[in-house]
């Protein structure tokens, strides 16, 4: 049995409080004012500190997959070790791979591979213009137009088609209108090959698919103002939908990328001007965003030079979470709901049907983002005090590069605990 003690965050209360866990089952066994004497507490974390219910990303390309070919740019091994650089305890992978899966053979095989990784992950399942669905439950992931990738629709008849067949099913979209997309790609920049308008107009086409098949929806890395207008008047009107924003759409906008450094900043949406940028740390900080998810998508430094779409992530997201807390005055306990509670909510409801097909599912007890008995103890500290400059010397993605290279966050990630076994820490 192991104590810590330190300023426990969850979405409520934001207090010292201590916790007792199981190292050996790995589990949480209780939380609170457990007055346990400061020398016989385990590990200790000073009011510099935060400590979170494990973070966790719903959104990554790991870039591994049975076919093996994308594993130059990443891989489960990578890509958890990136994680835990930053503060993370569990992903969710994407699955635009060479091989994708879309069905149950597909889909185990692409798991096994999973046990490559040090954390747990989650795989999504996709939705091409003639797959079905798993005979389990798992997350789906839907590409409305052309990404990186050969996992898309042609056009919002073509997905229409297929999503009759998921109905009740939990479908994640990527919003842009492949009809836009195809009318826009001469345009001379990627913002405007990729406007506003397609993203609009995709989560308008989303939002009556999500209805119109009772589907547990959610948007991927939502990036525009005009965009969010359309999700607050959904759910005024009773359609729950649920959203992702990525670290990038929050930090950086097209006005303050210079000229010669826009092809290496795509991403699919791209980064968009200030207004765009202003409107969704509104939205995030109004609680009207649910995950702050990477959308961690590496390539080589080659590739991006050439033009092609994709940021990194994983290893900048604790030290992110800091400069949110620290310089645009994020409550601690807004960002425990959207980086631990909800993304833990996320992986906990697939994991019942999940452990019948792969026993490592049956581990994490009633699963992750909580203080709770019973929940996998895994925790996420984050130091406020202690800066991290990002240098491609301390990221651990396999392609060893970050759009926030020489920026220095307020904050870095102290400490990370998997099922009550440190497994990382700094200074
Ligand atoms: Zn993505």
């Amino acid at each position: 049995m192991k104590s810590l003690e330190g300023i426990l965050v969850d979405s409520k209360i934001k207090s010292r409080r201590q916790v007792r866990f199981d190292e050996t089952t790995g589990l949480i066994l209780e939380m609170g004012d457990l007055k346990i004497p400061r020398e016989k507490i385990d590990y200790y974390f000073d009011d510099n500190c935060l400590v979170f219910a494990g973070m966790g990303d719903i959104h990554v390309h790991a870039r591994e997959d049975v076919s093996q070919k994308h594993i130059y740019k990443e891989d489960f091994l990578s890509a958890s070790k990136a994680a835990l650089n930053g503060g993370l305890t569990h992903l969710c992978d994407m699955p635009n791979n060479p091989i994708p899966p879309v069905d149950d053979k597909s889909y185990e095989d692409k798991l096994k591979l999973t046990k490559n990784g040090l954390i747990p992950i989650l795989l999504y399942a996709g939705i091409g213009p003639s797959t079905r669905p798993l005979s389990y439950l798992v997350p789906y992931k839907a590409y409305m137009g052309p990404s990186i990738g050969e996992l898309f629709f042609k056009s919002n008849k073509e997905l229409d088609e297929v999503l009759k067949f998921y109905k009740g099913q939990h479908v994640s979209f990527h919003c842009e209108d492949p009809e836009v997309l195809v009318q826009k790609k001469d345009e001379k920049s990627h913002l405007k090959r990729r406007p506003t308008k397609a993203e609009v107009m995709a989560t308008e086409t989303a939002l009556n698919l999500i209805e119109k098949y009772h589907l547990v929806g959610k948007l991927c890395h939502f990036s525009s103002g005009e965009g969010m207008n359309k999700i607050r008047t959904a759910r005024a009107n009773g359609t729950t939908v649920l959203c992702e924003v990525t670290p990038q759409h929050l930090f950086f906008n097209d006005e303050t990328i210079p000229e010669s450094r826009k092809t290496f900043f795509q991403m699919n949406p791209p980064i968009r001007p200030k207004s765009d940028q202003d409107a969704m740390l509104k939205a995030l900080f109004s609680g009207e965003i649910d995950f702050l998810a990477t959308d961690h998508a590496p390539h080589s430094l080659e590739e991006k030079n050439q033009g092609i779409s994709g940021l990194t992530g994983l290893d900048t997201y604790g030290a992110f979470v800091t400069w949110l807390i620290v310089e645009k005055k994020m409550d601690a306990r807004l960002a425990a709901k959207v980086c631990s509670e909800n993304p833990g909510s996320f992986v906990n409801q697939f994991l019942p049907s999940l452990k019948n097909i792969d026993k490592r599912f049956a581990a994490f007890g009633s699963g992750f983002g909580k203080f709770e008995k019973s929940f996998y103890a895994n925790f996420t500290v984050l130091n406020l005090s202690i800066p991290t400059a990002v240098s491609k010397e301390n990221l651990k993605t396999k392609v060893s590069w970050s759009p926030f290279e020489g920026i220095t966050f307020p904050g870095s990630v102290s400490a990370v605990f998997l099922g009550g076994k440190l497994n990382l820490q700094s200074k």
